[in-house]
């Protein structure tokens, strides 16, 4: 039978999930920053005088820059 220290074993399993979670974080990070400001963006439609705009910002509701009114995101 081999021996194994506890202590090494305990190392191996929390340092490779913990590995391969930072390799998996540090890849979606990547690919969100490679993505254009165009699909980032949300499109609203002004409910009270017809006004379309967008916004980078990835929220529900937005103010319309026109006339004030919140109105919610078309398409996000
Ligand atoms: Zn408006």
């Amino acid at each position: 039978m081999i021996p194994l220290d506890i202590g090494a074993v305990l190392v191996v399993f929390v340092s490779v999930p913990l590995l391969i979670t930072a390799t998996l974080a540090l890849y979606y990070n990547l690919r969100t920053i490679h993505h254009s400001a165009r699909e980032r963006e949300s499109i609203y439609k002004c409910a009270d005088c017809g006004h379309v705009y967008a916004f980078a910002r990835n929220r529900p509701m937005d103010r319309c820059p026109r006339c004030g009114h919140l109105n919610e995101a078309v398409r996000t």
